[in-house]
C-alpha cells in the first residue's frame, strides 16, 4: 500500500495507473478511525475497480465552531494496519495545508438539500463536505466512489452535486453497519460512557419502532415522529436533535407515510450527537 500526503503525489500515481495499465480506480474518502463500517466500504470499493484508494483526512470545514474537531478520534498507525489488510492500495492523507493552501476561497454549496436535518445544527457543514469530497474527485479523478447510508443527507448531496457539475463518477451507497445492540458504528461512539452507551441505542429501538407502527397502519408523519419523540425521551441523558420523515430524495417533509419514506434521526447522548435512518415502507395509496 502506498501512503501519499500530496496532491501532486496522488495525482501522478493515478495517472500512472491509467497510462500503463489502464486501470479502474474507486474512492473511498473517510476521516479516518476505521471501523467495520468503513472497512465494508473497502470491501466493496475492491470489487468495484482495478485500484482502490481511500482517503483520510479529518476535514475541518466540514466542523461548526464549537464542535468536536480537536477531540475527533485520530488513529494513523491503526488506520494503516487495517487499510492494508483490506487491500487497499493508495492511503490519501493530506494535511490542510495541502487541502486549503493559503488564498483557498471557493466552496461548493448544494443549496436546498443542505438546508434541514443535520444542516439545521450543523452550520457549513454540508459546504465543507461538499467542498472537500469535489476536491477530492478532481485530485483522484475515480471512475467510483462508495459511500456509507448512515450519511444519509450526505450520500444525497454528493449525488446531487455529482448531476449538477457533471462530475464523471459512479456514486454508490452502502449500508449501515451496526454493533451487535443495532447501534449505528461510527467513529464518535468512542466519545460514550458505559452509561450513555446503554442510551445510545434508542435510535435503533426507535427505529424497529417506527417499522413496526408504519406495518400496523400508522401512516401519519407527524404522529409517527410525536411518537418516536416521547419514546426516545425514556431513555435517560438522551436530547432530539430532529427526527425528520419524509421524502428520501428531496428530503422535504410529508404528511403521510407512503411507499419509500424517510425516517432520519439525531440524538444527543450526553454530549455526543448520534445519527441513523431508515426508508419506511408505507402501505397509504396517497
Ligand atoms: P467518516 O470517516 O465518519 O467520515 O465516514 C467515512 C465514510 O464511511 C462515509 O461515507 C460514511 O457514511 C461511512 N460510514 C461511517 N459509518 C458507517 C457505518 N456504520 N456503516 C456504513 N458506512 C459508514
Amino acid at each position: 500500500m502506498e501512503i501519499v500526503s500530496t496532491c501532486s503525489e496522488m495525482r501522478k500515481l493515478v495517472l500512472d495507473w491509467r497510462r500503463n495499465s489502464n486501470f479502474s480506480i474507486c474512492l473511498v474518502p473517510t476521516m479516518g478511525c476505521f471501523h467495520e463500517g468503513h472497512l465494508s466500504l473497502m470491501r466493496t470499493a475492491r470489487e468495484k475497480a482495478d485500484r482502490m484508494v481511500v482517503s483520510l483526512y479529518v476535514n475541518p470545514t466540514q466542523f461548526s465552531p464549537g464542535e468536536d474537531l480537536e477531540q475527533y478520534p485520530r488513529n494513523m498507525r491503526k488506520d494503516i494496519h487495517l487499510a492494508e489488510n483490506e487491500g487497499v492500495h493508495c492511503l490519501f492523507t493530506p494535511d490542510s495545508s495541502e487541502m486549503y493552501p493559503d488564498g483557498f476561497q471557493t466552496w461548493v454549496e448544494v443549496t436546498k438539500l443542505s438546508k434541514g436535518l443535520c444542516g439545521k445544527s450543523r452550520q457549513d457543514h454540508f459546504r465543507g463536505v461538499a467542498t472537500i469530497v469535489a476536491k477530492l474527485f478532481n485530485i483522484v479523478q475515480p471512475d467510483v466512489a462508495v459511500f456509507g447510508q448512515k450519511d444519509y443527507q450526505q450520500l444525497q448531496i454528493i449525488r446531487r452535486m455529482v448531476e449538477d457539475l457533471n462530475i464523471s463518477v459512479e456514486i454508490v451507497g452502502y449500508p449501515i453497519i451496526r454493533e451487535k445492540d443495532g447501534l449505528a458504528m461510527s467513529s464518535r461512539n468512542t466519545y460514550l460512557s458505559q452509561e450513555e452507551r446503554k442510551s445510545a441505542v434508542c435510535l435503533w429501538h426507535a427505529i424497529n419502532r417506527a417499522h413496526e407502527m408504519v406495518a400496523a397502519g400508522m401512516d401519519s408523519c407527524s404522529e409517527l415522529a410525536n411518537h418516536l419523540r416521547e419514546y426516545i425521551k425514556t431513555y435517560p441523558a438522551t436530547r432530539i436533535d430532529y427526527i425528520f420523515i419524509g421524502d428520501p430524495d428531496t428530503l422535504e417533509k410529508k404528511e403521510t407515510i407512503e411507499a419509500r419514506t424517510l425516517l432520519a434521526m439525531a440524538v444527543w447522548v450526553g454530549k455526543t450527537r448520534l445519527i441513523d435512518n431508515t426508508i419506511l415502507m408505507g402501505t397509504s395509496q396517497n
